[in-house]
């Protein structure tokens, strides 16, 4: 099968990602084996491309593919051939830990990462552990399911915990895959959206979409904000989204990578504001936000490339170039 393989970290000017034809594995018991059919590009691959995020190497990146099942292996109940389902970032957990036992899997630290630790979605099949493979909700093709499964259920996770309530004053700093889908959950609560972001034609998709307010993170949108979000990965938009909520609020960071937070004046933390890191997903993250975004229902932006441009992609997402998710197509 075609795939495209990092074997050796690099800028991503420097397409690293290599063209290969590599044998794809039987489902062992537990696996199930996929007909990738679009793969969403996500931040963290490019991470993984430049060796920012650790990852076995050479390994075939990619975790948001979105296919049909070819084949099952022993001891998979509720999955078939010819089934759509979609597999995002974790690849498994230990299921013993205290983490995992108690709901809190997206934590164990013995979890294992699609296109980190066992190859992803930029090919053309991929073999996953089953307990981690979502049945696809009615309604979407291949394409549009997959920038849901790592940037829309993380988008999800990040705006629970940043405690935001329903019809609340929302802050999201960065526009790109993640944030343009968590949006569309943000208005279905009918939250008031403050979009803080760099490119115009990011501010031009954010209006576009509901927010009341785009802008610069160095423009005071003349409100407080209930909640924020930080989706770009710049340490710098930490102090700046404190410096945008009111009493009592929280500031969720949505990254898996970032450059230094800044010291910031107390101040700007007291009046129990808090900041905190969203880590991975749970299950139930996933189950949820997939039923809501068909209910929504959440549509992508995307913009569509043939596997074989995957450095192209990347690149397109470190110069923030992508308007909305890109995807690639891996048929
Ligand atoms: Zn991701
Ligand atoms: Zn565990």
């Amino acid at each position: 099968m075609r795939a495209m393989r990092l074997e050796r970290t690099a800028p991503a000017e420097e397409a690293p990602l290599l063209p290969v034809d590599i044998a794809s594995t039987a489902p062992g018991p537990g696996e199930v084996r996929v007909g990738v059919e679009a793969c969403g590009v996500c931040r963290t691959d490019l991470h993984i491309l430049e060796g920012e995020v650790p990852a076995r190497l050479p390994i075939v990146p990619g975790h948001q593919a979105a296919g049909t099942v070819m084949a099952v292996g022993t001891g998979v109940p509720g999955l078939r051939a010819g089934d759509r389902v979609g597999i995002g970032w974790i690849a498994s957990t230990c299921g013993r830990c205290a983490f995992c036992v108690s709901g809190r899997e997206n934590l164990c630290l013995a979890a294992t990462f699609t296109g980190r630790d066992r190859d992803g979605g930029y090919a053309e099949r991929l073999t996953a552990d089953a307990r981690w493979v979502y049945p696809l909700p009615d309604g979407f093709t291949a394409r549009e399911a997959a920038p849901l499964l790592c940037a829309g259920i993380i988008g999800y996770r990040s705006l629970k915990l940043s405690g935001i309530a329903p019809g609340g004053r929302l802050g999201l700093f960065g526009f790109g895959a993640s944030a343009h889908l968590a949006i569309q959950v943000a208005r279905h609560w009918g939250c008031e959206v403050y979009v803080f972001t760099r490119e115009e034609r990011h501010r031009d998709l954010a209006r576009t979409m509901g927010a009341v307010w785009a802008g610069s993170a160095d423009e005071r949108p003349g409100v407080d904000l209930d909640a924020a979000v930080t989706f770009a990965p710049v340490g710098e938009l930490v102090p700046v989204a404190l410096a945008r909520i009111g009493r009592g609020g929280t500031v969720a960071i949505n990254a898996i990578h970032m450059s230094p937070i800044p010291t910031f004046p107390y101040e700007t933390l007291y009046g129990e504001r808090s900041v905190r890191s969203v880590m991975n997903y749970t299950r139930k993250d996933a189950e949820e936000f997939l039923e809501l975004a068909a209910r929504i229902p959440v549509r992508a932006e995307i913009e569509s490339l043939p596997l074989a441009d995957a450095n192209r992609a990347l690149l397109g997402v470190k110069r923030g170039k992508i308007r909305g998710a890109a995807v690639l197509d891996t048929r």
